[in-house]
């Protein structure tokens, strides 16, 4: 069995996934780098990693597809035969926005595809295993993080589709939280907020805009950096009394103001 801690992040090819996998390799974790289609994407987050003295492997798999989680999960199974935290950070926002009377089936299918049932079957898939390696790894502290959104109880009618699926990654986080808590499994929640990525560079100069207006409390963009540090205090374990957690990381834009 492989010497040291694992995790998979799924989406680490680029923006928020990526910096959560840096983060990750700082704590001295070695990395599974998920991704969808853009490989050389992927293999920039390995070199990033492998230059912070960690292993890094790169395996491309569609998370909304079935038999490409059971390929991810089963290539960490023969590569490194365990896991002991997973990530699930990939998504897509809908190609177009669109009103919520008008808004189609096929993107309302495509984003709880991937946002929302490819993470609750790959967790399944996961605890399942990470039951099993409680018994067999010696000082095991496992850890689901799952990336949600402000989305998730924020209402946008031109993207409702997408607001449901983050709203679906809330209570799975507490579902899962709720199932595994006994066996020593935390399952928490990351909120992010506007986070510059390339999901939010076709809408930029609205969130300038806004930001600038006293969107947020902290005027600024959130990075991918902020997510990752959040990501990281989760996985160094302080905060063992903890699971079904929420963190915002939002600039405070969950907050009710007058
Ligand atoms: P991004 O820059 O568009 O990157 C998306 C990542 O997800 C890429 O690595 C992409 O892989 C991967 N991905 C997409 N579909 C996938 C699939 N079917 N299977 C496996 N991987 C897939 O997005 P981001 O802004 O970093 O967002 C990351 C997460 O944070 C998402 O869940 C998003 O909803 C959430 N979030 C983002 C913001 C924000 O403001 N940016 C705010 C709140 C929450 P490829 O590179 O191969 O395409």
């Amino acid at each position: 069995m492989h010497p040291n801690r694992i995790a998979l992040v799924t989406g680490a090819s680029r923006g928020i996934g990526r910096a959560i996998a840096v983060s990750l390799a700082k704590c001295r974790l070695d990395l599974v780098l998920n991704y969808a289609g853009n490989e050389s994407a992927a293999q920039e987050t390995r070199k990033q990693v492998m230059g912070l003295g960690v292993q890094g492997a790169v395996v491309q798999a569609d998370v909304s597809s079935a038999a490409d989680r059971n390929k991810l999960v089963e290539f960490i199974r023969s590569e490194f035969g365990r896991l002991d935290v997973l990530v699930n950070n990939a998504g897509v926002a809908p190609k177009v926005r669109s009103d919520l009377l008008e808004s189609s089936e096929e993107s309302f299918d495509r984003l709880i595809s991937t946002n929302l049932k490819g993470p609750f079957f790959l967790t399944q898939a996961v605890a399942k295993w990470m039951l099993e390696l409680r018994e067999s790894v010696p000082d095991y502290s496992p850890a689901i993080v799952n990336i949600s959104s402000i989305s998730a109880y924020t209402s946008s009618p031109n993207r409702g589709d997408y607001c449901l699926s983050k709203a679906g990654i809330s209570m799975m986080t507490k579902l899962y939280a709720d199932r595994l808590a006994e066996f020593g499994i935390p399952v928490f929640e990351i909120r992010p907020g506007v986070i510059a990525t390339d999901m939010t560079a076709g809408v930029s100069a609205k969130y300038d805009k806004l930001i600038q207006e006293g969107l947020t409390p902290i005027r600024r963009w959130g990075r991918v950096e902020d997510v990752g540090k959040a990501v990281e205090a989760i996985v160094s374990g302080h905060f063992p009394f903890s699971t079904g957690e929420v963190f915002n990381v939002d600039g405070g834009f969950h907050m009710r103001r007058l």
